[in-house]
């Protein structure tokens, strides 16, 4: 994520290790986004290892007279988790200066910040599991990219492909709004639809090739042994 003159880079999977984080720095599109000169640092410092991070909420965010804030209590899957913590210690703050630190106090006034979240990382869940459906099967992520290519000539304003992809790996809106907008447009849904049709045809055509090419070859085979 950019942070002023300075970008921190997250790989996030099971087996990533040194070789991978310099191929993906080495890749031209990384590469086009630091400064020319730019090379990866030799010292220990700058490539890290945190293989524990937190993306979700504990089974409890308080009781009597203690309240769990941040990442030991509720934060945000897989982004922002900056952005939930000062949410849920803002809520814990307002609640016990103004109601108290009593467990009902805190059920009232600081457990709806947290299940908010809780609520919205479930939805999260679903879309993410949605777009790895898309990633890994080659006709929808097809459809994704024509969309997305689509989209680089409509106003910027208008590509919602674009901006769920942004806010997906961002964390700048909340799951809740990325499902809305996509699913208020039907403008959208219908291109999406028609692209996931044009690509699933495109399959079905080169499966058939493939079948084809296949049997005329195993024909000309079984004619060979014929003669
Ligand atoms: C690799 C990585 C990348 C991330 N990138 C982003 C990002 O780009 N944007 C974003 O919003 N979030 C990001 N996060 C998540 C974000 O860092 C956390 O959600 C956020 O820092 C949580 O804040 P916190 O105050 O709850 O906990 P922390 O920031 O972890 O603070 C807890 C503090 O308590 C201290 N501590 C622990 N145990 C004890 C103890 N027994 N006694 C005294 N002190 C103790 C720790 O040393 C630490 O300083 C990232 C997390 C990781 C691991």
């Amino acid at each position: 994520m950019p942070k002023g003159a300075v970008v921190t880079v997250c790989l996030i999977g099971d087996k990533i290790n040194k070789a991978i984080v310099d191929r993906f720095l080495d890749h031209p599109e990384v590469r086009k986004c630091f400064p020319a000169a730019w090379k990866p640092p030799n010292d220990k410092t700058f490539c890290l290892c945190a293989p524990r991070v937190s993306l979700g909420s504990s089974s409890i965010q308080f009781g009597d007279h203690i309240v769990f804030t941040g990442d030991c209590g509720v934060t945000r899957l897989y982004k922002d988790g900056i952005g939930s913590a000062y949410r849920t210690a803002r809520a814990c703050a307002t609640t016990l200066v103004f109601w108290g630190y009593s467990k009902d106090v805190l059920a009232r006034h600081f457990q709806p910040v947290c299940d908010a979240i809780a609520t919205d990382n479930r939805l999260g869940g679903r879309i993410f599991r949605l777009f790895e459906l898309f990633r890994t099967t080659r006709f929808l992520n097809r459809a994704v990219l024509s969309v997305t290519q689509w989209e680089q000539e409509i106003p910027a304003d208008q590509r919602l492909m674009s901006m769920t992809l942004w806010d997906m790996f961002s964390g700048t809106a909340s799951y809740r709004s990325i499902f809305k907008r996509l699913l208020l447009s039907p403008k959208f849904l219908i291109r999406f639809a028609l692209e996931i049709l044009i690509a699933l045809l495109g399959e079905m055509f080169l499966a058939c090739q493939l079948f084809w090419r296949r049997i005329r070859r195993s024909k000309f085979l079984s004619d060979g042994c014929v003669t």
